[in-house]
This record gives structure tokens, sequence and C-alpha cells, in this order.
């Protein structure tokens, strides 16, 4: 921390604008934009770069100002609540277990737009698990990455062509800090990679009651090409991601150790960080326990939740390589090393390789899915490593993922839940019963709250076309595609997600006439806002947002059609309130879960899917819609039937329905189906019930029984 102290009546600001519990908590959140709101727009709502900006005259002030200090202490006092955990959730339901806790690695975390260390859903899913866990007082310890670099900035050129823009991490406007060892030094381990050590500094990110650790290799004293390990996320080739995946899982257990944590249960989230196992075994055998013995302890504290149905996105690597990088590990636990590479020893086709989920299968006493239908994909996609085991038999559970409500909720729709359901509608959010007051807001309300937050939606879009206007002198088409010529009034469909194949993009394109007709509608238009990233190394992914990006341009569709560029969680929360459907469209079976829908509904944005992933357990009929082509044969033949089915949704149901409006205008069938999607939605797939599932069903049972086995071993 290297912000002044501030004038002695607030004391604490500092340490509020260190807890990224800010992210989620709108009393914090209103001490900073009360503070000085021009700064806080100007800086993206980062407190820390405010703080740092600010004028010495203008704190001065505030610590004067009395409904100013009405808000700091208010901050402060739910500062010390959460963190205190006197009574939560956990420490109510297992009273037994206070002194476990629950290390949890993922490559990368996507808490605010200040901490840009995430790329999409994996990075957003975590980052809500953490927040959730905070929330109910799970001891929860994250691991992860620093990334300097992060992931890119997108900016698309005037052809459509995405241009990736790495920007440093200014370290002073991060809400980072030192991680301490207990006697008060700075933590930096060692791991080895090949016959060389690379050494790993540890930040940390405070959440609540929640502590985030993350690894940085930009130390001085490391070779330049070590330093970069942890540049970038997902920036490398194979070897480069799998130096990262040893520094991960081999440089976190060695993290937490020198921290004086003991984890009891270790959550494994995706493939990347499944060499966390090695290195626990590696303890164990070090002690001198046999390798099975090494094994079944990992495997009985080990939970692995996997994420992708496709192939490609499961990581493998050449055996050489791994043999090469793990040298510095085999050395200490001689003979050990051909078990070891078994581990991960796994053929999806090509040949054998080293593959990271095989690893994570192997080694877990608790696997799940991200939704029941990926729970049948995976089953079935892995039988191999569970031989003569039938599906139902197979190990593995689905925990369909869940969004953070307070982090994802506008605050419009947040006061109007206040009012109608009642001010601890936060805390009791995952009641289902509890959501049938919803009915009780009147239309009119909730209704100039969709217009308001589609408004919102409409402002940020444009003032970002005015700043490239002026810095970047945009041409003329590229301001039409930030969706200047947009109308705030009419129906607006959202897009956002990664530009990938199987997300098909393109599908509303299908038929262009078809498509042209139903946005230009002279008295019923439909606008549609495009947003999200490619990978930088996928350049079919490339050519499909540049296709996407053309038809934004194209005088056919009248300017009803935008692409809003650098998708990241700023960006998402104006596209998942401020729309009024949300289209999503998949190949089925490839999404795993999606959550971006799930955050559409909770704000009354309705979705519309095919039924996969957690629409697939979500769609009740009277919730939204269903894009269903009911072909399943090939390919084209499933795109041209969905298409025909998106199609007719749009024409025959959801125009009609956002048009027909009552005497005040106010379209009454509209809003049954907005209050239907936040009733149903918000307590099913909220994060509040994932993590307790999670809780409930492994980390808990986990962390009883190895209480039990310690406590039957004999002393020694
Ligand atoms: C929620 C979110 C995602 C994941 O949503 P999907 O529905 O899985 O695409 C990706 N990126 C950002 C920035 C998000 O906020």
């Amino acid at each position: 921390m290297s912000l002044a102290p501030p004038p002695d009546r607030i004391r604490r600001l500092n340490e509020l604008a260190y807890d990224l519990s800010w992210a989620w908590n709108a009393k914090a959140r209103e001490v900073f934009r009360h503070l000085d709101y021009p700064l806080w727009r100007s800086t993206a709502h980062n407190p820390v770069r405010m703080l740092r900006l600010i004028s010495r005259e203008r704190v001065e002030e505030a610590a004067k100002d009395t409904s100013f200090l009405t808000l700091y202490d208010t901050a402060i006092q739910n500062l010390d609540r959460a963190r205190m955990a006197v009574s939560t959730w956990w420490s109510q339901q297992v009273p037994d277990l206070s002194n476990c806790s629950i290390a949890y690695f993922s490559a990368e975390f996507a808490l605010h737009q200040s901490l840009p260390i995430y790329a999409g859903g994996l990075g957003v899913l975590a980052g809500d698990h953490c927040k959730e866990a905070s929330d109910v007082g799970l001891p929860l310890i994250g691991v992860g990455f620093m990334y300097p670099q992060g992931y890119f900035h997108q900016s698309v050129s005037s052809e459509g062509w995405q241009v990736e823009l790495y920007e440093r991490l200014n370290w002073e406007d991060a809400p980072v800090e030192h991680a301490l060892k207990p006697d008060g030094r700075p933590c930096i381990v060692e791991v080895p990679l090949g016959d060389k050590t690379v050494r790993v500094s540890v930040w940390l990110v405070r959440l609540g009651r929640v502590k985030l650790y993350l690894l940085d290799t930009g130390l001085q004293e490391n070779a330049p090409w070590d330093r970069e390990l942890s540049a970038r996320l997902y920036g490398g080739d194979s070897e480069t991601r799998l130096r990262q995946e040893v520094v991960l899982g081999v440089g976190g257990v060695r993290a937490l150790r020198m921290l004086g944590h003991d984890p009891t249960v270790w959550h494994m989230n995706e493939g990347h960080t499944a060499f966390l196992v090695i290195e626990r075994m590696r303890e164990s055998l070090e002690r001198g326990e046999s390798f099975e013995s090494a094994l079944e302890q990992v495997r009985r504290t080990t939970v692995f939740t996997t994420h992708t149905p496709v192939a490609a996105g499961h990581d493998a690597f050449a055996f050489h390589l791994v043999e090469n990088y793990l040298a510095g590990l085999w050395r200490s636990i001689r003979g050990h090393r051909n078990a070891f590479l078994n581990l991960g020893h796994y053929d999806s086709g090509g040949g054998p390789l080293f593959n990271m989920t095989a690893l994570a299968l192997r080694t877990s006493g608790g696997v799940n899915t991200v939704s029941r239908l990926h729970r049948q994909v995976t089953s079935k996609m892995w039988a191999p490593i569970w031989p003569g085991k039938a599906d139902p038999d197979r190990p593995v559970r689905a925990v369909t993922n869940g969004i953070h409500i307070s982090t994802w909720i506008a605050p419009a729709m947040s006061n109007l839940f206040e009012r109608y359901l009642g001010r601890e509608w936060e805390e009791r959010h995952e009641e289902p019963g509890f959501w049938d007051a919803i009915l009780s807001i009147p239309d009119e309300e909730l209704w100039a709250v969709r217009q308001s937050l589609r408004s919102f939606l409409f402002a940020f879009m444009r003032e970002r076309v005015r700043q490239r206007w002026m810095e970047e002198r945009l041409g003329p088409a590229r301001v039409v595609a930030g969706g200047t010529l947009l109308d705030p009034a009419s129906l607006t469909v959202g897009f956002a997600r990664r530009f990938t194949a199987y997300k098909r993009a393109e599908l509303i394109f299908r038929d262009p006439a078809r498509l042209a007709r139903i946005l230009t509608a002279p008295r019923r238009p439909v606008q549609i806002v495009f947003a999200g990233k490619a990978h930088p190394a996928d350049d079919q992914g490339k050519h499909l947002l540049q296709r996407v990006y053309r038809n934004a341009v194209d005088h056919a569709f009248g300017g009803r059609i935008a692409f809003v560029d650098d998708y990241d969680l700023h960006v998402a929360h104006f596209l998942v309130q401020g729309c009024d459907v949300w289209l999503n469209n998949p190949r089925k079976p490839l999404e795993a879960c999606g959550t971006s829908g799930i955050k559409a509904s909770v704000n009354g944005v309705i979705n519309l899917s095919v039924g996969d992933g957690w629409w697939a357990e979500g769609y009740t009929g009277s919730n939204g819609w269903l894009i269903d082509g009911g072909v399943t044969s090939n390919d084209a033949a499933v795109d041209a039937a969905d298409a025909e089915s998106l199609y007719r949704l749009l024409e025959e149901q959801i125009v009609p329905a956002f048009y027909d409006r009552d005497e005040h205008g106010v379209p009454k069938r509209w809003l049954r189906i907005v209050k239907e999607a936040i009733r149903t939605v918000a307590p099913q797939f909220s994060a509040r019930r994932m993590v307790k599932e999670y809780a409930e069903g492994m980390y808990i049972p986990m962390a009883r029984r190895h209480l039990q086995d310690k406590r039957a071993q004999p002393a020694i």
C-alpha cells in the first residue's frame, strides 16, 4: 500500500479500497462514488487508483462532510462485520470444522475490471465462487496468477479485424498487496522448472472473509523468459503453458505452506491447476509413505471441476516435456517417475499424451461438471478413465453453475427488490418460495426500471464511441458500428461471448433478407448488440467476428446492429442489465453451462437460447424462449433448423410480446415473462445454491472424513 494516510476521522479509507468486497457491496461503492464522482467514472470504478489521484483538499473536505461520514461509517461497519464471521451459514452448519480451510486453485479469477486477471466464463465462475464463499463464511483460500499484462484489450479495425493490445498493469493502481509470511516477511517460493529454479513472489487480494493469493514470476533475479512466465493469461505456446501450470500447481502449494496454511480440501478449477496433486504427493512420499497411500490421501481431499465438453479445451502435453519440466521434482522422489507420468497418460485419438484432465480425474475423490447435460457428455467423453463402469456408476456429479447475485444485479433492480421483497432479499435470495412476491411489483414500476437500464446501456455505448471518435479519430462506419444509430426505445437483443465456431455468432444472419425485414420493420424494429473477443490464436474466431462486424456496417440492416469492443466485466454489466433479450445459440451440447444468460435473467432480460448448458435445466416453458430446430443430423441441417426456429420465435412471439402495450404503454405480456424469469432463475442459479452444493456434497464430507482419519492415526 503506497497511498497517503487519510485524515484521522476517515483513517480506514485506504483499507476499504484495498478490500475488493466493495466490488459487490453497494454501500462501500457509494463511499467512493460520493467522494469524487467524476474520478470514480474516469477510473472505471477503481478506488485504489482514485485515492492515488484524488486531491488532498477533497479528502479533507470529505472528512468533515456529514453525509459522506455516514456512508463511510456504514461501510466500515459492514466490512468489520463481514470479516469477523461471528455467525455465518458455515459456522452454524459445521461448527466442528471451524479450523478447516479449502484451497481453491484457478488459472483466472474475474473479480472486478480493475484486476485484469481473467479472460471469460471460467474466471467469472471462480470470482463468483470466492465472493459467495465470503458471504456464507466458507473458509476458502484462492490461488491463482497475477498477470501484469492480463488478457488483451480488444480493438477492432475499420476492416473488422481484431487487434490485441496488451497493457502493463500499473501496480500502484491494483488492489493487491504483498503476501506476508507469519514472521512478517514477504513470501517468495522456489519452484523447480527442469534443472533450473524459478522464484515466485506472492500477492494478496482481500475479498471480505476470503483471501486470494496470486503468484508472480516477474522478479529481477529470474531469467528474462521466466520473468515473463506469468505476464499474460493464455498468451503463449503449449510449452509456455506447461511451465505456467507447473508454477501454478507446485508453486501454489508451496506458497500456501510458507504462508502458514494447511488446507483440508483442495479444489482444482479446471485441469490447468492439476499439478498441485503432484506436489502434494511428493510431500507425502518424502515423509516416507508409499505411492499408493500418497495417492489415496490426495484423492480423499481433492475436488476437480471440469468445464468444457470440447476436446481441444483440455490441455495435453508431450511426455518428454512434462518429464523435463518436472525433473526437479523427480530427483527427490526417485523411482516414482513412471507412476506419476502414468497418472496423466491418455489417448484422445492422436496418440498418448500427458493430459491434465486425465490427471485430475484420476487424482480427485470428488469430480463435477458444470451442468447436468455436461455430466452426460463428460461421462461419455472420459469413459476410458473408469474401465468397466457404466455411466451411472462413473464418479462424476453435476453442480450447475450459478452467479453471484449481488455482483450482477443492477442497482435499480436491487432497489425494486428491496421495496417489494424486503430488505432481506439479498440474504434470502436462494429460497425459491421467497421470490413469489415478485408478482406484487407493479408492472409500471418494473417497466420503468427496465427502460432505464436499457437507456444506461445506450448512454454507455454512445459515450464509448464519442471517446474513440475524439481520441482515435474513428471513421463514420465505426461510429455506426459502435451503436450510435440504435434507438433507446426499441427491442434490443444482446449477444456477447467469445467468438469461436461452436457458439455460432452468425446463425442469425443465415437468411439476411429475413433478418433485415425483422430489424428494419418500420413500427416494430429490432436491434442487436454484439460483443466478444476471439482468442488471439484463433484465426477462425477472428474471421467470424469480422463477418459479424461487416454486417453491423452493412446498410441493408439499417444501422440496427452494433458491435461493442473490448468485452469485459464492465461491458458485461451494461449488456446483461440493459438488453431486453439475451441470445445464446451454441451448437448443442458444446456449451458446458454458460452464465451470461443467468446474469441477464435475474435482471429481467429474457433468455432466448438453445436448450444447452444451464438452460436445459432452467427453461420452464414460461420464463423465456427455447430455440429448438428439432434436428440432430449433420451440422448444416441443425444450423438451418435452429435458424428457422430463431426467426419464428422473433417474428411470432418476441416482437409481438414486446410491442403489444396497454393504454399506459406497458407491455403486460412481456413483463409476465420478465417476472417469471427472475422468479425461477434467481434462486436456482445463484452462486449461493452452487457454493452450498459444493460444500454439502464434497467439501464437508471430505473434511469430516479427513479429521476422522487423522484422529484414527496413532500419534507418532
Ligand atoms: C459472464 C461472462 C462470461 C461468461 O458467459 P457465457 O455465457 O459463458 O459466455 C464471459 N465473459 C464475461 C466478461 C462475462 O461477464
